[in-house]
């Protein structure tokens, strides 16, 4: 790991500095204190470079910005043993644990994760831990959790006694409970709001996947945190709680399975973004196929919803909906973020888009375009590279070879 206070230069042989662009060939990019300091044509000789400077050789590699994930669960990862976790795993070991998710991420190159749904005050100590440089890991921006009682952010699936001990402060019923819930999270630390418009397939309880919060709910919620300086995200599945979700103002739709016209209008209208985690939908049906730990409650959700979601996000893609990456990791593999590069692919996206909906786009909707998404002079040096062009092979990301955190090599 190189320190801070290096200059370290990377020869890139091609370099696809601003996904959406076309990629460049053969660049000197010089890396200072984290940050890119100059990007120039061909390969500057290393004697024209202090003598301790580090130089990287990437001239067979395609060397792009860090991707981005914009759905993931760091607290834990979906299988048959979750609900004894919940028993037996220690907070602080469930903590550490969360350390090594996001390892395993980074390492898969992805350099900023937006954590939406786990523990808050685990992702509030990574975060800062990370940002202070005490332990390595992807940059994250986290979210707070505002639900309804007994809806899908809400505690289910175990015993009544321990229903009561696992309802967080941040639940809440009424705009004015809701507001209240949206500013304690503020001031706990969130970087985002995040809430559920309609029910989930996790939840264990046969409560459905349509519209749960209501329209006061949902708008106090955006306007809470809009007057502090927050953006926020809302699950949703069911197109009247999507409708309902963007009518409020929300910043970015997760999952958006039934997407249809009428959703698709006001996603244009309003200029906001889709997270489609295919990834997810893909894992719990192969979960429900070949694992038996779900109860009949979540089977039935995970069978439709996982089977409906390819085909709205196809839709909405073509119509011209704006696409941020995100995995829904926790579902699927810590580190596996991006199988659902491929799952886009197959579902009809352009190489090219993937790779924006994961640098440009994700940075857009985290309001950080100024900082991170593109290889450009002034910003974060979160690099990562590749064997072969993802552009030719979208399955390329699948192993990253290189892996570069606001200038620190990692992997
Ligand atoms: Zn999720």
């Amino acid at each position: 790991m190189t320190s801070l206070a290096e200059t370290t230069v990377i020869y890139a042989g091609k370099l696809l500095a601003v996904p959406g662009k076309a990629p460049l060939v053969e660049r000197t990019v010089v890396i200072e204190n984290g940050l890119i300091k100059s990007i120039s044509k061909g390969y500057t000789k290393q004697s024209e470079f202090a003598s301790d400077t580090k130089i990287i050789d990437l001239k067979n590699s395609f060397v792009m910005p860090g991707l981005m994930d914009m759905h993931v669960h760091l607290q834990f990862e979906l299988g048959p043993d979750r609900t004894k976790e919940t028993l037996k795993m220690s907070d602080e070991l469930m903590a550490m644990r969360s350390i090594h998710f996001a390892q395993k991420t980074m390492r898969a190159g992805f350099t900023t994760v937006r954590e939406v749904g786990s523990n808050p005050q685990y992702m509030y100590a990574l975060r800062d831990a990370i940002n202070k440089g005490w332990i390595v890991g992807p940059r994250i921006i986290a979210a707070g959790r505002v639900g309804i009682t007994g809806g899908h952010a809400d505690i289910s699936g175990v015993k009544h006694e321990l229903l009561d001990m696992y309802t967080v402060k941040t639940i809440c019923d009424g705009p004015y409970d809701c507001r209240r819930a949206t500013r304690r999270s503020i001031k706990f630390g969130a970087d985002l709001i995040k809430i559920t418009s309609t029910g989930g397939v996790l939840t264990d309880r046969a409560t459905g996947t349509g519209q749960q919060m209501e329209m006061d709910e949902l708008k106090e919620v955006v306007l809470a945190a809009k007057r502090m300086g927050r953006k926020v995200a809302s699950h949703a599945h069911e197109e009247e709680g999507i409708i309902a979700a963007l009518e409020a103002g929300v910043d970015s739709i997760e999952h958006g399975t039934y997407t249809g016209k009428k959703a698709i209008k006001l996603f244009l209208k309003k200029g906001a973004y889709l997270v489609p985690t295919l990834l997810a939908g893909d894992t719990v049906v192969q979960m429900v196929k070949h694992s038996n730990f779900m109860s009949d409650a979540i089977k039935e959700k995970a069978i439709r919803v996982g089977t409906d979601m390819k085909g709205n996000f196809a839709k909405a893609y073509k119509a011209g909906v704006k696409i941020a990456y995100g995995s829904d990791s926790g579902i699927s593999r810590h580190g596996d973020n991006a199988k659902e590069a491929v799952l886009m692919f197959k579902a009809g996206m352009t190489e090219m888009d993937i790779l924006k909906s994961a640098t440009v786009n994700a940075a857009d909707l985290l309001g950080m375009s100024d900082q991170i998404g593109t290889i450009e002079e002034g910003k974060q040096a979160d690099i990562i590279a590749t064997d072969g062009s993802p552009l030719e092979n979208i399955e390329e990301l699948l192993t990253v070879d290189f892996v570069m955190n606001s200038g620190k090599v990692t992997h």
